[in-house]
């Protein structure tokens, strides 16, 4: 499947949810969603009745627009989740958010989390102070995700380090903006998640 092109906020309209998928426009008056937030296309406006599997497709679609990840990469870490121990699907956001883009965007060294991945694969971040410019990487508990440190003094990470301190930081992260380093201390519970996710329907979606 190829990398999404159009216009992103189409994305929140179809999705009935804003994704923030460009930093800052998110939270401005531009915002797609605010200023036309019913379905695009045609019959967009028009009620429409939806299926028990339309809206498990729905979900499952939308957990993959907010992080970014193409159909088959998503299957994987489903099959993954499943394999493991424990609540499908909140092992299944847990293995969403341990994706070092996610991370790079949760610590606020990325306004969004498309920013993030064309920041890592240009090389910009390290982990445990090793360059990975592989946005889907894996992050554990312990791991310590920084700006390269010959990047730091670019005036783009400056704005971004502005954004990102005044964004605050979640409660499983430990973040030093001055060295602009953040720290992995454990996974996040479900409860401290933020996104407008039903997973249960997602692992529904693919028990079918
Ligand atoms: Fe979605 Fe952000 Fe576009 Fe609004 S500006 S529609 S939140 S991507």
């Amino acid at each position: 499947m190829a990398r999404y092109k159009d216009a992103v906020c189409r994305l929140c309209r179809r999705e009935a949810v804003k994704l923030y998928l460009k930093g800052d426009r998110c939270f401005s008056e531009k915002c797609a969603f605010m200023r036309k937030g019913y379905i695009p296309g045609e019959h967009g406006q028009s009620r429409q009745k939806i299926s028990e599997y339309g809206m498990q497709l729905r979900e499952k679609q939308r957990a993959r627009r907010i992080y970014g990840v193409l159909e088959n990469q998503f299957r994987r870490y489903f099959k993954e989740a499943d394999r493991r121990k424990g609540v499908t699907g909140e092992i299944l956001l847990q293995i969403l958010e341990s994706r070092l883009d996610n991370m790079v965007y949760r610590m606020g060294f990325a306004r969004s989390r498309a920013e993030a991945r064309q920041l890592i694969r240009h090389g910009h971040f390290e982990v445990n102070g090793r360059k990975v410019d592989i946005p889907s990487y894996q992050t554990r508990p312990g791991d310590i995700v920084s700006v390269r440190e010959n990047r730091r003094s670019r005036n783009l990470f400056r704005e971004i380090a502005d954004w990102g301190s005044a964004q605050g930081t979640v409660e499983w992260l430990e973040v030093d903006r001055e060295n602009m380093s953040g720290k992995v201390t454990r996974f996040p519970t479900r409860e401290e998640l933020d996104v407008p996710i039903t997973e249960h329907l997602i692992v529904e979606f693919y028990s079918r």
